[in-house]
């Protein structure tokens, strides 16, 4: 049998220092934000190469949070991807602005910088492209059409902690980065997490009030805020895994390099990496034609798989309304219809990787014939 992930086995391998820190952050009842949230923050902002991170509730908050420091609300539009989970969506229509799509590029399954300037209007306030699977957009291109059109720029790096382009970090390119530490993200909390990190001390400042309720000071509310405070127990045990996330990544990594091998000889299309970017592997997806059949083959060996994202989000019934139709994102369109995502996790073992691949080649080798 191989899981999707394991997140028991990561506890397993850390057990005592969880144990440890949630005790105490028990034992002082400092339950929300805190010294441990604190230090957390202190970890997490140089592991991204920037100079601030504000830790949150979620994800989903740290992108909401992003849009409204920066002050994009009502009458803004914000050019984003619909290949992503739908929170990418979510935040930008919770801060009352209008998302606008544009297509992925089909290597990286990334936003398409060229496809960015036909998007643009007088009312385009950002971009915000997704890190997709671990692997970064292509942040050059996208600062600059930024710089060149006085857009701001949010990164979505909610699947991509540690992740590089040219030896920067995600979430160190754009005004803003987000992060998710919900438990089956690369850096996982023991319930729901979020930061958003930026290099902007102004910027830094307003979401520490924004996460709770735009407070200068106690019942000072200079802003329109919201409760996105990060627990305790969470910033603890986070700070905690800033000791191991950078083993896990390369664990990934080595399971991704391993299935690569594999896969070429087989043929099988596999995710692409480009020169200059490291790919943290949140999700490693292969694209294979007969995905039900395929699917169903590896679930009878025991084998788990999963689809990232099977119907891209202007084509969600939610979100009907912003007016898109199939065929609109034909790149988005195809990998949806095709990609499966294999089992990744840091401790996916070398025999696992090799039966995912065996059942694999036999599924695929029976399609040939
Ligand atoms: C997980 C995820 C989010 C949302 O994070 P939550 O912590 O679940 O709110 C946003 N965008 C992407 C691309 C994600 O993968």
């Amino acid at each position: 049998m191989v899981p999707f992930l394991d997140l028991k086995a990561q506890y397993a391998a850390i057990r005592p220092e969880i144990e440890a820190t949630v005790l105490s952050v028990l034992d002082s009842g400092q339950y929300i934000l805190g010294p441990a949230v604190a230090d957390f923050e202190d970890k997490f902002a140089p592991f991204c190469g920037t100079a601030h991170a504000v830790a949150v509730n979620t994800g989903t908050s740290a992108l909401h949070l992003a849009l409204r420091a920066l002050d994009i609300g009502p009458g803004d539009e914000v050019i984003t991807v619909p290949m992503t989970f739908v929170a990418t969506t979510a935040a930008v229509l919770y801060a009352g602005a209008k998302p606008v799509f544009v297509d992925i590029e089909p290597r990286t399954c990334t936003l398409d910088p060229d496809q960015i300037e036909g998007a643009i209007t007088p009312r385009t306030k950002a971009i915000l492209p997704v890190h997709l699977h671990g692997q970064m957009a292509d942040m050059n291109a996208i600062m600059d059409i930024a710089r060149a059109h006085g857009l701001k720029v949010i990164e979505d790096a909610c699947q991509a902690h540690g992740a590089e382009l040219d030896g920067r970090r995600a979430g160190s390119f754009g005004d803003i980065g987000c992060f998710s530490f919900y438990p089956g993200k690369n850096l996982g909390a023991c319930g729901e997490g979020g930061a958003a990190v930026t290099g902007d001390q102004h910027l830094a400042d307003r979401m520490r009030m924004l996460r709770d309720w735009g407070q200068a000071k106690k019942y000072d509310h200079a802003l329109a805020g919201f409760n996105y405070r990060m627990d305790g127990i969470q910033g603890a045990i986070l700070g905690v895994k800033m000791a191991h996330i950078e083993r896990w990544t390369e664990l990934r990594r080595a399971a991704a390099a391993a299935y690569d091998l594999r896969f070429d000889a087989m043929g099988v299309e596999r995710p692409t990496t480009v020169p200059g970017r490291r790919h943290v592997y949140h999700v490693y997806a292969v694209s294979v034609p007969e995905r039900e059949r395929v699917q169903g083959h590896l679930q009878r060996k025991g084998i788990a798989s999963g689809i990232h994202y099977p119907v891209p989000v202007h084509l969600q019934r939610a979100y009907a309304d912003l007016g898109y139709k199939p065929g609109d994102f034909p790149v988005s369109e195809a990998m949806a219809a095709r990609t499966l995502s294999l089992p990744m996790f840091p401790e996916i073992t070398p025999q696992q990787v090799m039966e995912v691949c065996d059942a694999l080649g036999e599924v695929v080798d029976a399609a040939a014939v």
